[in-house]
């Protein structure tokens, strides 16, 4: 009888390490409460450290393509975290009042196209398809293994891919 091969060894694995990734989508959006937008981000892995990761047999590699969300508040008091992400992403310094965002209709509709309203979710453009190195880290949720950016850098070659947690 055909088999399914399944390895599960690696699965737990955390990739702590600094990767280039890429921003596939900007989502602006209500959060789950309704109390306040966030900013979520769908990114990839693009590039990572060579060889393995510390202490394991697992080749960083491996990890290439995987997704990665990320979900910031737009909320004043937390707005520091959105200043790093955006400046990270942007390589422009947001630290001014009154700058701005531009966004569009995630569903492109008609609504929006004749009055800049409408209850879809928004994208913002300027943000997608843009790359970006983050400190990557293996974080649990509810028993899975998801990845986060611990910390954000600009892609602008100051930081040396690897497991190395210098700044
Ligand atoms: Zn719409």
């Amino acid at each position: 009888m055909p088999q399914i091969d399944l390895d599960f060894g690696g699965i737990n694995d955390v990739p702590e390490g600094w990767f280039r990734l890429t921003v596939d989508k900007a989502i602006y959006k209500p959060n789950k409460a309704g109390t306040a937008m966030v900013l979520n981000l769908q990114l990839h892995l693009t590039d990572m450290p060579p060889g393995c990761i510390p202490g394991t047999e697992t080749e960083y590699e491996q990890f290439e393509n995987r997704p990665v969300y990320d979900s910031t508040s737009m909320q004043p008091q937390v707005r520091w975290r959105l200043q790093k992400v955006l400046a990270a992403i942007t390589g422009k310094d947001w630290s001014e009042d009154g700058m701005h965002l531009d966004f569009v209709c995630e569903e492109d509709c008609e609504q929006f196209a004749e009055t800049e309203k409408c209850s879809h979710n928004k994208r913002i453009p300027d943000l997608e398809e843009k790359t970006v190195v983050g400190l990557v880290v293996g974080e649990e949720y509810e028993g899975n293994m998801n990845l986060k950016v611990k910390k954000w850098v600009e892609d602008n070659g100051s930081v040396e891919f690897g497991p190395d947690f210098t700044e």
